[in-house]
């Protein structure tokens, strides 16, 4: 069956948005098809004319990605999916963007020097707008009221539940200036090992976990010393790229993707362009890209196989992921495989494995053994925050940091018993500090062993919640000390 950007439209399409006025709708989205990419292939790694002897695939951000998860695929790095559940217009702020590249490259930092294995960081960033909700109202006090959909569709308020074209407009310029910060503080040097310091550990509560990272960061400057008194150069003290000594990316010092959940098919449509693939040799050869993020993943709640979604996903250069819930079935996952990479290219499909604790053991042995049999390349990531959120005494959503780790625990386990391997982690995570520089308190324990009572202090998501800073660290060590043995 033929592919375009918008074939999806004869096709049901899970979640969609109903707006009151189609032509307001169109209007915005021919607007949006006329701005230029949000990223775009072409796009040279900072530093690429210092890499030679290479395929081309490692200078073009969108190719280069999909080659280094080729490499994760075969157990040559690892991957770091992380940042907020739902990005919101108002916390689009430069200390905000800051605080969640900082985290970011901590727990990159952490791991790599652990593992002494390549971290891939793909941020949930410059995009994390539009959430699929369980149900399409909500009960706020004595009302019901649409669902809040995200801010590239109506308002959190709950006056402000109709949607508005318009957040489709204001989710792209959002996006953009989100992108612009983080290649600034990115090339301005934020990445570099002499900075480790200022990714914003200062409030870090545990003591023991801050002597931790600041050991780390004590003996890689030795390191660095070391290597400079005896001549050897790194090519730069970014040493925490993706490849040592060069190849320093997408974002000046480091490589860092964007991604966010394909879910609004009308503003993916709208960024989508048949673009010269710098991977085929003449200049007509092209290939559809999705220009709004590196990254684009499938949620668990629009993954039919027959639906709009998969449709889209199907036709677009992009590396993709998809999340993988207890109620797939080991047999469609393989037909929906079937469909997302016919030709079964390394670093195209990432599946993101988000059972929750108590249910993993029951469901992930047999996903991967049908994948394992399918002959499908996938890289296997562990999602351990959506299926393990539940509802505090006092109403917030929470999420217990035990019940995180055992899912992860069980994961890495349960990989190793199938002969296969976890390639990565996908965590809702934020680096983000109130005005009084206190991390957000949203999920339960961790080393700073966050109590119910203290949930309400600064709960600060208006979506899933986030690991802190704190917890977010510990969850680096416990993946860094796994991934060394
Ligand atoms: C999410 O990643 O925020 C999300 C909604 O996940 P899932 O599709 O796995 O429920
Ligand atoms: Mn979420």
């Amino acid at each position: 069956m033929e592919w375009s950007p918008s074939s999806w439209r004869s096709k049901p399409a899970a979640q969609n948005v109903k707006y009151a006025d189609e032509d307001h709708l169109r209007r915005v989205l021919s607007k949006i098809a006329t701005l230029p990419p949000l990223v775009a292939p072409s796009e040279a790694s900072f530093q690429s004319q210092n890499l030679t002897g290479t395929g081309l695939e490692r200078f073009w951000q969108i190719e280069r990605l999909r080659y280094q998860l080729s490499q994760v695929q075969e157990n040559k790095a690892f991957l770091l999916h992380a940042g907020d559940c739902a990005e919101s217009f108002d916390a689009c702020t430069h200390e905000n963007i800051t605080a969640k590249i900082g985290l970011i490259l901590s727990f990159s930092l952490i791991l790599i020097w652990g593992s002494r294995t390549p971290v891939v960081r793909i941020g949930r960033i410059a995009g994390q707008y539009a959430k699929p909700r369980s149900s399409p109202t909500e009960k706020i006090g004595d009302r019901v009221v649409p669902s809040f959909r995200g801010d590239n569709v109506n308002g959190l308020d709950p006056e402000d539940r109709t949607p508005n074209p318009d957040r489709l407009l204001s989710a792209y310029f959002h996006s953009t200036t989100t992108l612009n910060y983080i290649r600034a503080i990115l090339s301005s040097g934020f990445a570099s090992l002499s900075h480790p310091r200022d990714w914003s550990l200062s409030h870090v509560r545990s003591a023991a976990l801050k002597k931790e990272f600041e050991d780390i960061v004590a003996s890689l400057s030795d390191a660095l010393d070391f290597s400079r008194t005896i001549g050897i150069e790194t090519g730069s003290e970014s040493a925490i790229g993706y490849e040592r000594g060069g190849g320093l990316g997408a974002f000046g010092a480091v490589d860092l993707y964007t991604s966010h959940e394909g879910l609004m098919l009308d503003y993916e449509e709208a960024l989508t362009r048949k673009l010269r693939n710098p991977l085929l040799q003449s200049e007509e050869s092209q290939s559809y890209y999705n220009t709004s993020a590196h990254f684009l993943w499938i949620g668990d709640r629009t993954r039919q196989i027959t639906g709009a979604h998969i449709e889209y996903f199907r036709g677009i250069r992009n590396p993709i992921g998809m999340k993988v819930g207890p109620s797939m079935e080991s047999e469609e996952l393989v037909r929906v495989l079937d469909v997302l990479n016919p030709d079964r290219e390394s670093g195209r499909v990432t599946l993101i494995t988000r059972y929750g604790a108590g249910k993993i053991e029951k469901y992930l042995a047999s996903h991967i053994t049908a994948v394992k049999q399918s002959e499908h390349p996938v890289i296997w990531v562990c999602d351990p925050m959506h299926g393990n959120t539940v509802t505090s005494s006092l109403g917030l959503k929470t999420r217990q940091f035990r019940d995180i780790v055992e899912e992860l625990t069980l994961c890495l386990r349960i990989h190793e018993q199938c002969n296969s391997r976890l390639g990565g982690v996908s965590l809702e995570f934020t680096g983000e500090l109130n005005e009084e520089g206190f991390s957000v308190t949203e999920c339960l324990g961790g080393s700073m062993e966050l109590s119910e009572d203290e949930l309400g202090l600064r709960y600060q998501s208006f979506c899933d919640p986030r690991l802190n800073f704190e917890q977010s660290l510990d969850v680096a060590f416990l993946v860094s000390k796994y991934l060394k043995e």
